[in-house]
């Protein structure tokens, strides 16, 4: 059980697995290459299968009491504002499946994961960067970047889309452009026209765009991601502020619900997305993938983080259950490859159905919309959904 862990990431990722391997009685250490901890001023969806992980590390109440629970899923046409399904959430989702769901600011959820760690005198190092890592049969030396080198049983590699780990384990590759770019802010609920924004995950869809809104802090903020087809911009960063003036240009014509909630945002920042194909390797001796580092997604399925704390979890599991480390990391591959990699490509094909793309996708639309005034998709909606919220790893590993 003394087993030295090394995470290189602090992100939720990176916490999640602290938390989980000192929860099994791992000795554990988390490297960030930021010289801050945190996290940026946006939303995230937590489905139940990420709520039942959050639950057994023991931080599902705080995330509960800091979020917001919205009462259904709803897509929308962009203009006419004719419902496609409506997707219970709420009560519904916590009889259904054991547990809320729940909408998080994502620096709430990453202050919440900090202070579990504190509290577990789990050490964080900033400014300490993963450059790569070296291993022989007898000993894994993990380097970083202001060429101090450090010896660990175990490195886990929880550095995100441009992870090091990954580039250092399978050679560099660059992820993929999309071809999307997002828009995101968030804005004080009491600049908003009074019930404006329904207590939903809301969702417009339209030709070559979506846009999606919903409540978090207990309804003080509201959270919203516009999402574009575009090719001129692509720098993939959290910080890099957008047009304000030219996003309203973006969204005329679209549903009053998206064009007001607009019209009061001041400032908002706009980020080009990035994706990879699936992997079918994610581990190496004693080093291992997890997260975005493995798995990077487009966000339509509002799964990448929800599969980062579902990795950390499984990994524990299997290493504090297995004998030999690499047998165990080769088990936590088998496990979690299949999921992710249909939920990868499940995203990238919801792309195309949101923006309306192929004739295929106008047809898949107009059947939902006729479905929806029989009162039929719903079900539909929810069943696509079921396999992934109704995932519950921690009652399966038990
Ligand atoms: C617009 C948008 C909306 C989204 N909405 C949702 C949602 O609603 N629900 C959901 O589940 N997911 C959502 N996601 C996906 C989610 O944001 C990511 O999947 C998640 O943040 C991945 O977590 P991670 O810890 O693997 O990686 P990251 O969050 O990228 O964290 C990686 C960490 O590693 C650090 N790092 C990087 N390189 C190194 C290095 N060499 N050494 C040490 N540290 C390093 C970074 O500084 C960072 O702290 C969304 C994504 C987008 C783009």
């Amino acid at each position: 059980m003394s087993k030295k862990i090394v995470i290189a990431g602090a992100g939720i990722g990176g916490l999640c697995a602290a938390l989980a391997f000192a929860k099994r009685g791992f000795e554990v250490a988390v490297y960030e290459q930021s010289p801050q901890l945190g996290e940026v001023g946006a939303g995230l969806q937590l489905s139940p299968n990420a709520m039942h992980v959050l639950q057994a590390l023991g931080v599902a109440e705080q995330v509960k009491t800091k979020g917001f629970r919205p009462k259904s899923a709803v897509m929308r046409h962009y203009h006419t504002g004719k419902t496609y399904f409506t997707v219970p959430l709420g009560d519904l989702a916590t009889q259904k499946y054991g547990i809320d769901y729940v909408h998080i600011h994502r620096a709430d959820l990453h202050a919440i994961l900090q202070q579990a760690c504190e509290a577990l005198q789990l050490p964080i190092y900033l400014g300490q960067g993963v450059q790569g890592y070296c291993q022989t049969t007898q000993n894994l030396s993990i380097q970083f970047e202001n060429g101090v080198s450090l010896d660990a049983d175990l490195l886990i590699g929880a550095d995100g889309i441009k992870s090091k780990v990954q580039a250092c384990m399978l050679g560099q590759t660059a992820a993929q452009f999309t071809g999307q770019v997002a828009w995101r802010g968030v804005v004080a609920a009491n600049k908003l026209p009074q019930g404006l924004i329904k207590p939903n995950a809301n969702l417009w869809v339209g030709p070559g765009k979506h846009f999606v809104s919903y409540y978090l802090r207990g309804g003080e903020l509201v959270n919203f991601v516009a999402v574009q087809e575009r090719t001129d911009w692509q720098k993939e960063s959290w910080n890099e502020p957008g047009d304000i003036h030219e996003l309203r240009e973006t969204f005329t014509g679209w549903h009053p619900e998206v064009t007001e909630l607009l019209a009061a945002t001041e400032s908002c920042f706009l980020w080009a997305l990035f994706d990879r194909q699936p992997l079918s390797q994610w581990t190496d001796h004693n080093v291992a993938l997890l997260g975005d580092a493995c798995h990077p997604m487009l966000p339509f399925l509002a799964q990448g983080a929800a599969m980062a704390i579902e990795d950390s979890y499984v990994l524990a599991h299997y290493l504090a259950t297995e004998n030999n480390t690499a047998s165990a990391l080769k088990t936590y591959q088998e496990q979690r490859l299949t999921r992710t990699r249909e939920i990868q490509l499940g995203a990238r094909k919801n792309a195309s159905l949101y923006h309306m793309i192929s004739p295929l996708d106008q047809a898949k639309l107009a059947v939902l919309s006729g479905l929806s005034t029989m009162g039929l998709s719903d079900s539909l909606a929810a069943n696509k959904l079921d396999p992934i919220y109704a995932y519950n790893i921690v009652e399966q590993l038990n």
